[in-house]
Parts: C-alpha cells; sequence; structure tokens
C-alpha cells in the first residue's frame, strides 16, 4: 500500500487531465484493499481501474484506490472449456492477447477495448456481438452494503 501526498492524477486518467488527488492509494491484492478501507473507516473510495472511462472535472478530496491486484490463474481445463481467474488490476487487452496466444477462445472480439480487467464487469464491456456476460462466471468482489468479501 503507498499513499502519495497531493499527487497529480495526469498519469492515472486517459484524456490526461491535470488535477489533483490529497489521498491517493493502490492496492496490490484484496487484503491491501480491506487494510485500505479499514483506514479510511469503511467510507466508499473512488476506485480506479485504468481510467478510461473516467473524466476528472476538478482536484479530488475523496480517497481513491487505484486497484493493481495482477495474475492469471487456470482454475478448470478440459478439452471444450477453460476457467480462468483474472487479477482486477490486469490490463484488459493484455488478457485478450494471452488467450488468443494460447488459442483460447472467447474474449477475442473483446481486443483493444481499453481498461483493466476489474472494470470488465462493472459495465459489461462489449464490441462485435460479444459481450463478456457471454463468458463470465463470477465476480470477487467487496460489497459496500456489508463490505463482505463474496463471489457475485
Ligand atoms: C477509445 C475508447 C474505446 C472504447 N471502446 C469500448 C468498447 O468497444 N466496448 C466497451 O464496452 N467499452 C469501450 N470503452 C469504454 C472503456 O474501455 C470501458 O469502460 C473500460 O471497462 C474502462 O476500464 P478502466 O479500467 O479504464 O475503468 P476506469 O475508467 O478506471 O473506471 C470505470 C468505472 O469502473 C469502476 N471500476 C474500475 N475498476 C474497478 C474495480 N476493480 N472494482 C470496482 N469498480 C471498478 C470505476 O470506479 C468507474 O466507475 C472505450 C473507451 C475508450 C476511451
Amino acid at each position: 500500500m503507498r499513499k502519495k501526498i497531493k499527487i497529480s492524477l495526469k498519469d492515472f486518467n486517459s484524456f490526461g487531465v491535470d488535477v489533483t488527488s490529497t489521498d491517493f492509494n493502490i492496492a496490490n491484492s484484496e487484503h491491501e484493499i480491506v487494510k485500505f478501507l479499514k483506514k479510511i473507516n469503511f467510507k466508499t473510495p473512488i476506485v480506479l481501474g485504468g481510467g478510461t472511462n473516467m473524466l476528472f472535472k476538478k482536484n479530488i478530496d475523496k480517497s481513491i484506490l487505484k486497484i493493481k491486484i495482477k495474475g492469471i490463474e487456470i482454475l478448470n481445463e478440459t478439452n471444450e472449456f477453460i476457467e480462468i481467474s483474472v487479477g482486477a488490476g490486469e490490463v484488459w487487452n493484455n488478457l485478450v492477447d494471452w488467450c488468443v496466444e494460447k488459442n483460447y477462445g472467447g474474449f477475442e472480439n473483446l481486443s483493444f477495448i481499453p481498461g483493466n480487467v476489474g472494470s470488465a464487469p462493472i459495465q459489461n464491456i462489449g464490441a462485435y456481438g460479444v459481450e463478456l456476460k457471454d463468458t463470465f462466471i463470477s465476480c470477487r468482489a467487496i460489497s459496500t452494503d456489508n463490505w463482505f468479501l463474496k463471489d457475485f
């Protein structure tokens, strides 16, 4: 976990808007997310992925949490089916490239969609007649209703 005092968000949004944050934090693991939420007394932060769908209009005082959880893990594989678990901080297009290289079908129409894996289920990314929901199984996330970590 890293905290910076008054940093520019220019490099954290694709518009390159040069606003500042006074409470910018990075989480590299689920554990760091929980630790951060405890630190801010479970107030809902602004969650930031790749910042490609965010337009900052002014300096941000609210806590920002950038998710950088990495990793791609194969959970199950048969002749016809593969189930993978991917960290929210992976770049979406890197995941598509990884699947295409290994000849795993399903995501190829979603190549070049900017952003991170963690944001993909938030808006159900889609392109060329394919949507994430077509291959999506579940998302491990923290509920802002009760702050429990569970699979949705
Ligand atoms: C040029 C361009 C082309 C695009 N083309 C497409 C397209 O073809 N299809 C399509 O579907 N979209 C498209 N988009 C939209 C964009 O790619 C998606 O919205 C993408 O999912 C945003 O990812 P991000 O990581 O940058 O999200 P951010 O901009 O960082 O965040 C977007 C939202 O998701 C939330 N969020 C981010 N990460 C998490 C997380 N880990 N947990 C909970 N909430 C989170 C944020 O709080 C915010 O509300 C395009 C955007 C651009 C700029």
